[in-house]
């Protein structure tokens, strides 16, 4: 077995505290947007949690499932995202939780899947929303949620 060591520079800084905890999707194209994102706040110790379709989970509504396992699947991802973000708040007490969702990302099946750019917003704009009052439920008070959406 061989094991690709890496000598880490950041790893020999003390322990910290996060500005904030970000919810992104692993989509690559997006990566650039959040490297911005990050710099117009000035974040130097954001912790990312990057997973297909960003805060998509958190969305999940069990009544449009359509079956059994759809709803154990959503439900075990859901669960999934919300204990790495009470992790990231538990180690780094962010007092800011960002999620994030994006145009023609293929956890959604990508833009072809809306009948319009127009429908595809909407859509995304109520799934931020439905994320967010999920999580807000989920979280300790002083916690701020932020959602963005990446657009074309
Ligand atoms: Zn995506």
């Amino acid at each position: 077995m061989s094991i690709t060591r890496i000598d880490s520079n950041g790893l020999n800084e003390s322990h910290y505290s996060a500005e904030a905890c970000i919810v992104w999707c692993f989509d690559a194209r997006t990566s650039g947007d959040l490297d911005g994102f990050l710099s117009n706040r000035g974040f130097t110790r954001a912790d990312v949690i990057k997973v297909a379709g960003g805060a998509k989970a958190l969305a999940f509504n069990q009544s449009v499932a359509k079956s059994a396992e759809e709803i154990e699947a959503g439900l075990s991802a859901r669960e999934f995202l919300l204990n790495q973000i009470e992790t990231s708040i538990r180690l780094h007490g962010p007092k800011l939780v960002v999620l994030m969702l994006h145009v023609d990302c293929g956890g959604y099946g990508y833009s072809k899947a809306f009948s319009s750019p127009e429908a595809e917003l909407t859509h995304h704009e109520n799934e931020l929303e439905a994320a967010k009052e999920f999580l807000a439920n989920k979280l300790p008070n002083g916690i701020t949620i932020e959602t963005v959406l990446v657009v074309r």
